[in-house]
């Protein structure tokens, strides 16, 4: 594969029972190219996209990764570009008699030895950034916090170098919600946990308008600040209604004097060796193709692997994106009672799709289906693995915090800014994310390591991707080079190394996710 020049064509078979292949050349393979040891194509076949490798009559099942991903329409003929319109979608697999626990894989060897420079917390987390994070009861405060923030960043951050930012913590909730109503937790805890997240250093700063639905109490409530550190338990407030502001501006002095005291605290703070255990790694994709299952999400999980191993946190997400992939899930987990709870996320989810009138299937976009992605199905094999091979150790529901160490299955809509968002609450100090489209995605309260599915991206985006993953497709790396290159970038970066996305200060907004009806 390594001796291969670029010119010649080539496609990638993922397994042995496959009957597609998928184009791995720049612009695609024309019409009458022969495929060695394979069929000459028919008619155009572009990148990334699959040709039939063998004849398949209508009604054939197309076999990517191993499994059924559709039965084709019509007949196609060996050489044939096999797409989304030629492709009849499998059901949903039920979430009765599933497989639970039958995987029983041998314990992976501990890796040891393996540290970064880290800021220990109170609470015993660790972050990768010193980070001042400011949240908020409601949307607002926004106008008058971006404002204060602007001030604190010019005013106050010059004279606290060991500070890595400010970052003001919005959204669209607070008010005019059903607070009460049964999903509206989800929101709230999500908000309380992500002041929590290690990189915020067990300071908690918090700004308040005074007559909203979430009161500061019950954003966060007594024993929700670590005491044992340098802050106390006590949590910086500024309300914007209090009656000893007069004018605009005494409530920007206010918010500025409030959080200078937090920097004073953050900037005393130094890294420590610790060991990569103390990673809590967010994996994620967005912008996906056909390459993200044979590049990047392999060597993310290969890099998954050796994080367990390490005795570090994984959490792997995006509800809709595994659905089609719920047998191999519930085999993975390490006891019955996670597969029920993996089986109980899927449910949820089902019906919470089900009430908006749409399933699984609305996930796929004109991006992934141009990127060579047929539908769902083909989508979430290529996102499974980015979850490597280690039993699923853990389950957590949206904006719950992780319990543990190993593999948890955090369960997350796939939108990349509600997933994102729902890591940071989980605890999240330090994200991955896989690309192949593009997306120049990014979070202020984490590092986002960006990896490209294919080379020609990574060229022209040679500034917003970390990594290249398709050296693997062009036969330059392996999985399992690339894996341990990403696992040494992961130890890099959490000790400061800067992203490109904090290069350029690219940063998306939080946005929550609320099953929960607004009023
Ligand atoms: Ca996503």
């Amino acid at each position: 594969m390594a001796e291969t020049p670029r010119t010649t064509p080539r496609t990638v078979r993922l397994h042995e029972r496959d009957n597609v292949a998928v184009v791995v050349n720049e612009g695609g393979l024309a019409a009458g190219t022969a495929l060695p040891g394979g069929p000459v194509l028919v008619e155009k076949v572009p990148q990334a996209h699959k040709v039939a490798l063998v004849d398949l009559p209508a009604g054939t099942p197309v076999l990517r990764y191993g499994v059924e991903i559709g039965r084709t329409l019509a007949d196609l003929p060996a050489g044939s570009w096999v797409h989304e319109r030629r492709l009849a979608m499998p059901d949903a697999r039920g979430l009765e008699g599933l497989p639970r626990a039958t995987r029983r894989a041998p314990a992976l060897p501990p890796l040891e030895g393996y540290t970064f420079e880290g800021y220990r917390n109170a609470d015993g987390s660790v972050g990768t950034r010193n980070l001042l994070g400011i949240t908020t009861t409601v949307q607002c405060v926004a106008g008058v916090l971006d404002v204060a923030v602007q001030r604190i960043r010019e005013q106050l951050l010059p004279k606290y170098p060991n500070v890595d930012g400010v970052v003001a913590l919005e959204h669209a909730y607070g008010c005019g919600v059903a607070i009460d109503a049964p999903g509206a937790e989800i929101p709230i805890r999500t908000l309380r946990h992500i002041a929590q997240n290690p990189n915020f250093g067990g300071e908690v700063m918090v700004v308040s308008l005074g007559c909203e639905k979430l009161q500061p109490e019950r954003l966060m409530p007594p024993g929700s600040i670590p005491i044992g550190g340098p802050s106390g338990g006590v949590m910086g407030h500024v309300c914007l209604q209090d009656g000893a502001h007069v004018g605009f501006m005494s409530m920007i002095d206010d918010i500025v004097a409030t959080a200078e005291r937090h920097l004073q605290r953050l900037n005393a703070r130094r890294r420590v060796t610790v060991p990569a255990s103390e990673l809590v790694v967010g994996v994620q994709c967005g912008g996906s193709d056909a390459f993200s299952g044979i590049t990047a999400n392999p060597a993310v999980g290969f890099a998954s692997d050796l994080l367990v191993r390490a005795g570090a946190s994984v959490m792997f997400s995006e509800t809709t994106e595994v659905r089609d992939a719920v047998e191999q899930l519930t085999a993975r987990a390490a006891t019955p009672g996670l597969a029920q709870r993996i089986v109980d996320e899927m449910a949820w989810y089902d019906g919470y799709l089900q009430k908006g009138g749409v399933d699984r299937s609305a996930n796929t976009t004109p991006g992934n289906k141009a990127g060579g992605l047929s539908n769902i199905v083909e989508k979430a094999m290529g996102s499974i693995i980015k979850s490597g091979t280690a039993p699923i150790s853990g389950v957590i529901s949206p904006g719950e915090r992780l319990a543990g160490k190993g593999l948890t299955y955090a369960a997350t809509p796939a939108s990349d800014f509600i997933c994102g968002t729902l890591q940071l609450a989980a605890g999240m100090n330090l994200h991955v994310f896989t690309t192949g489209r593009g997306t120049p995605y990014g979070l202020a309260a984490c590092p986002v390591l960006k990896v490209a599915t294919r080379t020609e991206l990574a060229r022209r985006w040679h500034d917003l991707m970390d990594l290249n993953a398709g050296r693997i497709a062009d036969g330059e790396a392996t999985i399992e080079s690339l894996g341990w290159e990403l696992f040494h970038l992961l130890l890099a970066v959490a000790s400061g190394q800067r992203t490109w996305a904090e290069h350029w200060k690219l940063h998306n907004a939080l946005v929550l996710f609320n099953p929960a009806p607004v009023t």
